[in-house]
């Protein structure tokens, strides 16, 4: 009698899932980004929300989860329905988190189901506009002179800037003063105010500024320059050999989610990095969509692997900087 409750019990799942994935979505999607509007998450998930909307037929409405590095998003996230009605986009710092927070109360290698890999986008390193250098060497000296005055804007641990703060701190081989916002968006503003000195942000955000004069640029964060700043030298062609930091994206949705809804995600997803628009748009901003080989929810579960991998001992290495 058990075992046919049982059956019963599972046949009418198998039903409700079969509807689930026929009728989805019937209802807007909520899409999170973790760090504040304005910023480039909230950028490249407004584009992307648009996008994905086409195909999927319903609006994804855009929600700032911020708080903590990005993390809050994520366990709000993991313990949301598994319905498909929220999605997470989260960038590099799902695979730095581990490492910087002693406590997290998700795993992103378990919590999560995988649409696929979203877009890569490399960062510069940027000064308000009267910070005193007029070059990479200058910018340097001033750093390591100054460095118990400098401040460095970033969007809290696990937020890409503090990971290229954290790694240029760790090349330089000098501490200086952080100071934490819930987004570069917010960040920016304050770069421009003048009331923060430097940060390293994604070009997404910063490519506007950069293009108007409105801050200095001192490199790009990537192995080669990027092609919407083809005048900016990268961090390794100015000596600091190796450097190498390009901000990948990916799409979640709670574990459980069922499979033909993850099948429909990932179909938007695919049309959304076709998307003529779309592309315009990122590669205006310095970044672009990733490949449809690597927009799969299995190539992002592959990368999330293999990324925790790689950061965790750098950063445990970086230690004495890791705040
Ligand atoms: N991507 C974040 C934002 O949108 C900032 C960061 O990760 O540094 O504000």
């Amino acid at each position: 009698m058990r075992k046919l409750c049982g059956l019963l019990a599972l046949a009418a799942l198998a039903v409700a899932t079969g509807a689930l994935a026929q009728t989805y979505p019937t209802k807007p999607i909520y899409l999170y980004i973790p760090f504040a509007a304005g910023g480039p998450t909230d950028t490249l998930g407004r584009n992307l929300a648009q996008v994905m909307g086409k195909p999927l037929k319903v609006q994804i409405i855009v929600e700032n989860v911020v708080g903590a590095g990005g993390t809050i998003a994520v366990a709000r996230a993991a313990k949301a329905a598994p319905d498909g009605y929220t999605v997470l986009l989260h960038h590099i710092g799902m695979s730095t988190a581990p490492a910087l927070y002693r406590t997290l109360t998700f795993d992103p290698l378990k919590d999560f189901e995988y649409i696929g890999e979203v877009a890569d986008v490399p960062m510069t390193m940027i000064a308000r506009g009267n910070f005193p250098a007029a070059n990479f060497n200058e910018f340097l000296a001033y750093i390591k002179a100054n460095k118990d005055k400098v401040t460095y804007a970033n969007a809290g641990l696990g937020a890409a800037s503090h990971l290229c703060g954290l790694l240029f701190m760790t090349a330089i081989q000098t501490d200086f003063t952080t100071v934490p916002y819930k987004g570069t968006g917010p960040a920016m503003n304050d770069l421009l105010g003048g009331q923060v000195d430097f940060m390293c942000d994604q070009t997404t955000n910063t490519t506007g500024q950069i293009l108007g004069g409105k801050v200095k640029v001192f490199g790009v964060t990537s192995k080669k320059r990027v092609p919407s700043l083809p005048n900016v030298p990268t961090l390794d062609e100015q000596g600091i050999k190796g450097f190498d930091v390009v901000v990948w994206h990916g799409l979640y949705v709670p574990k459980g989610t069922p499979k033909p809804v993850v099948g429909r995600l990932n179909a938007a997803l695919l049309d959304a990095i076709k998307d003529a628009d779309f592309k315009a748009n990122l590669a205006r901003l310095g970044a672009e969509p990733v490949s449809a080989d690597r927009a799969r929810p299995e190539a992002l579960h592959k990368l999330l692997q293999s990324e925790i991998a790689k950061w965790g001992p750098i950063i445990k290495k970086a230690g004495q900087y890791a705040d």
